[in-house]
């Protein structure tokens, strides 16, 4: 498949580094850690919406936008990503952001990523939890629309076949490096949320016969629903790109065991594995997404899940400027 013939605007740091983590891997005792940096994408702190949004951004450009809207969790990474990529291409950015933890943090409601969706310019609403966040957006849209706006939406997460065409790209980008390296690589393991990055994932994977199994740990839904809502996706997104049929559900695989409370709410093995990554290799998890995801990576590596002589790759999907917003949890 041909990426190529996708409209995308090239802003993000790639391709994004893939170190070994030494230092982590001897503190486990089990296999070799390994870490693809999609932290580092470079736009306004990094992570992993920026990929998306090359092509998100590209197709809001093609149909004339001359504003996106989009939506999140208060501490969305996604917004922030977004907020940034819309100021670098002198579009107005609106976004709604849904309280689905309840916390009256000060840290929470404005540090991170809200500090920095005022700083790019966007603008921005509150929701309360439990809405169709989509339907809100719908609705806000028509009022500019209204007013004469081009409004360009964006799913939350970016997640729809477009925007998970950034994640086939990193399944293509990482291949590579490996080959170019020799490194053998026996898993893959990330965060999962709205799907795309997952999804994505395994359509390149799969559509290169890569034979590496991938695992998404999950951060909010139930494992059912989100190994449903990562294969719709995958199966949507491997019909765009010309490789209908190549994901099997079997392939979709997401554990949740490690989700603790709720979204958002981080437990004391997230905050263990934040600590374990700063201090044993000088790099920023989040207490959404990352961190959680870490946790499993950690307790499947001291169960013996993952083994000595095996090779995992750990996708850092970003979200460090979360962690302002959430220093309390640390004290
Ligand atoms: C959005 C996000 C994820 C989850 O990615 P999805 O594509 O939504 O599944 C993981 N980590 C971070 C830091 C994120 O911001």
């Amino acid at each position: 498949m041909h990426l190529a013939r996708f409209p995308r605007l090239h802003v993000a740091h790639l391709p994004t580094p893939l170190e070994r983590l030494d230092r982590l891997s001897a503190a486990l005792g089990g296999p070799e850690i390994w870490i693809k940096r999609d932290d580092c994408t470079g736009l306004s702190t990094g992570g992993n919406k920026t990929r998306k949004l090359e092509f998100l951004m590209a197709e809001a450009l093609a149909q004339g936008a001359d504003m996106v809207m989009t939506q999140g969790a208060t501490q969305s990474n996604h917004a922030r990503q977004t907020a940034a990529f819309a100021a670098k291409l002198g579009l107005d950015c609106h976004i709604l952001l849904e309280d689905r933890t309840g916390s009256n943090d000060p840290n929470y409601n404005a540090n991170g990523n809200v500090f920095l969706d005022d700083l790019h310019g966007a603008t921005r609403e509150k929701r309360g939890p439990g809405l169709d966040m989509n339907a809100e957006m719908e609705a806000v849209a028509e009022t500019f629309r209204a007013k004469g706006r081009k409004v360009y939406i964006i799913v939350g997460g970016g997640s729809n076949p477009t925007g998970a065409l950034g994640y086939v790209d990193c399944a293509f980008e990482l291949l590579a490096q490996a080959n170019a390296r020799s490194l053998r690589i026996d898993h893959i393991v990330t965060a999962t949320g709205s799907a795309g990055t997952q999804a994505g994932l395994v359509v390149g994977l799969k559509a290169m016969h890569a034979g590496i199994p991938l695992l998404g740990f999950g951060v909010r839904a139930p494992k059912a629903r989100q190994e449903e809502n990562v294969y719709a996706l995958a199966c949507a997104t491997a019909e765009k790109i010309g490789a209908a049929g190549c994901v099997a559900r079997a392939d979709v695989v997401a554990d949740t065991d490690y989700v603790g409370e709720g979204y958002g709410i981080p437990r004391a093995d997230t905050l263990e594995a934040i600590r374990m990554f700063a201090q044993l290799e000088a790099i920023l998890l989040d207490p959404v997404y990352s961190g959680k995801a870490a946790a499993g990576l950690i307790d499947y590596c001291r169960k013996g899940r993952f083994t000595a002589g095996e090779r995992v790759v750990f996708i850092h999907t970003g979200g460090a400027a979360g962690l302002f917003g959430y220093t309390a949890a640390f004290a």
